[in-house]
């Protein structure tokens, strides 16, 4: 196993699709609205009618260049579509309107971040064991997407559902320059991350709205040239690339150390059975017949236009974690988890400003909020409420009005229904005990009941300690602050 380490070395390149956020399709103005009835949304141009013809979606194309701008690309300033010509049933047209000559955008790179691990703590180690690496983006073209073929598991037939078909693809083909799972999965993580903070797509592998396929070969270390690849598709989760990776690798190995050959082909990965299957031998671009688009005008792409699109851009999340490091002083680790999604990050900030307590508020987030999100399987995309409410909810537990067990109640009313907490703190009574004299005399009621518990603890059995404290807290239905509790609990025990 060692020896197959160091002797090859794995060369990967990924041409990753992504489904972008547009309200209507590429060419025609159908809702690209996931989940409706089977072909209704459809009309003559995203079912190749014949005398049908396409415009051009101005949205897909600001896409594409925000994109090609986070990727540091060049833009090209005069961009066509061309033909790619295939018979399937799932392309109505025959043909998908595509870019081969002259894509959008073409020579960028995209930094990723290696080493960091998902455990949590892993990131607090900044710069120890973490290194960066640039990934070439040779090009990224805009493209419509096919329909969806439908195999029933009985009948010799097949369905076709139209409703994707039309649907725009941003197609993203880096250079072969990942070597390993990890840094093909910290490369997929940072486009996904791109894209949401852009609002181009939601990038859900399991869903679709991100494909990506796999190039892989292996040389001979040391070797300059690459060598013969297979293109993995079917690849629906990151799981199944790590592992469909994986037994390519071994797969690829093994044949050169018999002294056979890769074959260049497509093979589909079986998740379920571990293995991929040869689907066909690898098509090049003269299979298919590319010929520009005479039913698409060129797009002439202007300085003014690129420049807009620069100025809307967002913070990107290092820059925003950045600034939370110096701004807020928070630790490298929760800056980073705070702005993995833009919008937890967005929520965060304002909550953060306004109870001027940033790390007590990123503590609610990360802790708390976090759990609720999964708990209530609430996307973080999704999470709604104001600011304020949250940050008003922190002022009174720092302020001891209401106690940590309470406030997390009130948490999941702010998360749920966006409630105004201070108003419902009130009204459901959960102000905390803090009265010195109110919780003294709970405690001297609790002694009083409890002679043999107190002769317990007198006598060294400390366990009964916890009991007590929970009598306490019982008397005063838990709104007592708990180590409030405890410290005048122990001063009166020690009183004897
Ligand atoms: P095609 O036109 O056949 O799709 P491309 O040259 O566009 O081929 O490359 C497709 C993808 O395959 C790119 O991401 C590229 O980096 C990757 N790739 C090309 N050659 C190799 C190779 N020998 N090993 C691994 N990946 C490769
Ligand atoms: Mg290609
Ligand atoms: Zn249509």
């Amino acid at each position: 196993m060692e020896q197959i380490e160091t002797r090859y070395e794995t060369v990967i390149g990924l041409e990753v699709h992504i489904e972008l956020a547009t309200k209507t399709k590429i060419f025609c103005g159908c809702s690209t609205k996931f989940g409706a009835m089977p072909n209704t949304q459809t009309c003559p141009v995203c079912t190749g009618m014949p005398g049908s013809l396409p415009v051009l979606n101005r949205q897909v194309v600001e896409y594409a260049i925000a994109l090609g701008l986070a990727a540091n690309c060049e833009i090209n300033r005069c961009c066509r579509f061309d033909r790619k010509n295939y018979f399937y049933p799932d392309n109505p047209q025959n043909y998908q309107i595509s870019q081969l000559y002259l894509p959008i955008c073409h020579d960028g790179e995209i930094e990723i971040t290696l080493g960091t691990g998902e455990e949590e703590g892993a990131a607090e180690k900044d710069g120890e064991k973490s290194r960066v690496k640039k990934i070439r983006i040779h090009e990224m073209h805009m493209e419509e997407d096919a329909g969806k073929l439908i195999h029933e598991e009985e009948g010799d037939y097949s369905l076709v559902d139209y409703n994707r078909s039309g649907v725009p693809l941003i197609e993203i083909v880096s250079e072969p320059d990942m070597r390993t799972a990890e840094e093909v999965i910290a490369y997929l993580e940072k486009l996904c991350m791109i894209c949401r903070y852009l609002g181009v797509s939601d990038c859900k592998l399991q869903e679709g709205s991100m494909r990506a396929d796999v190039n892989l070969s292996v040389r001979e270390a040391g070797c300059e040239a690459l060598g013969v690849r297979t293109e993995m598709k079917n690849l629906n989760s990151f799981r199944a690339i790590t592992r469909a990776i994986e037994a390519e690798r071994i797969r690829q190995i093994g044949l050169l150390k018999e002294g056979k050959e890769v074959v260049q082909e497509t093979r589909r990965w079986d998740d379920a059975g571990g293995v991929s299957y040869p689907m066909r031998s690898k098509e090049d671009a003269r299979d298919y017949r590319y010929f520009p688009e005479p039913d698409v005008q060129p797009v002439m792409i202007f300085d003014e236009w690129i420049d807009e699109i620069r100025k809307r851009e967002p913070e990107f999340q290092e820059a925003k974690a950045e600034r939370y490091r110096k701004e807020f002083g928070l630790p490298a680790y929760d800056a980073s988890v705070l702005t993995q999604s833009r919008h937890i990050a967005e929520l965060f900030e304002e909550t953060a400003v306004l109870c001027k307590n940033p790390k007590k508020a990123a503590n609610w987030f990360m802790g708390e909020t976090m759990r609720l999100l999964k708990e209530k399987e609430i996307e973080p995309e999704r999470l709604e409420f104001s600011p304020k409410h949250f940050a008003d909810l922190i002022t009174a537990v720092e302020q001891g009005k209401i106690n940590q067990a309470n406030a997390q109640k009130v948490l999941a009313k702010i998360v749920e229904e966006d409630i105004e907490p201070l108003a419902y703190i009130k009204v459901q009574g959960l102000e905390s005990v803090s009265d010195e004299s109110v919780i003294l005399s709970a405690v001297e009621e609790v002694l009083s009941e409890n002679p043999g518990g107190v002769a317990e603890f007198l006598a060294g059995k400390e366990k009964v300690f916890g009991f007590l404290v929970g009598q306490v807290m019982k008397k005063t239905k838990g709104m007592a602050d708990p180590g409030q509790v405890n410290e005048l609990l122990k001063k009166r025990l020690r009183q004897g």
